[in-house]
């Protein structure tokens, strides 16, 4: 699966009858942030309980492993809310992000590695 299928995908989902239901413009690009937001703070939380492990703090009611796992689907689940808020914002996030890098490759003196299409 390349980016743009998958972006064509997650779109798909969201807005069909049998997945989300959900038109990307029935949401502000302001609701779009706030939903991504809710991502990472879920992230952030459990990345709290992972350090609790790190810091020898006690309160998790979880192990380490299913903390990860867990760490596993929120990124996860960022990276498709990101997509999507991009998508509202009419934002082609595969060339956005490989603009942006080599931009910042280029300021820092980096080789340009990346080729956008
Ligand atoms: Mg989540």
């Amino acid at each position: 699966v390349d980016f743009r299928e998958f972006s064509a995908n997650n779109r798909k989902r969201c807005e069909a009858h049998d997945g989300f239901n959900h038109k990307l413009s029935d949401w502000s690009l302001s609701d779009w942030f706030t939903a991504l937001t809710g991502e990472l703070g879920e992230a952030a939380n459990i990345v709290k309980k992972l350090n609790r492990y790190r810091d020898d703090i006690p309160g998790n009611e979880e192990s380490y492993i299913e903390l990860k796992s867990k760490l596993n689907d929120e990124i996860a689940d960022i990276f498709c809310y990101l997509d999507l808020t991009a998508q509202a914002a009419e934002i082609d996030l595969e060339s956005a992000v490989i603009s942006k890098f080599n931009k910042t490759s280029e300021r820092i003196g980096y080789p340009i590695l990346l080729k956008g299409d």
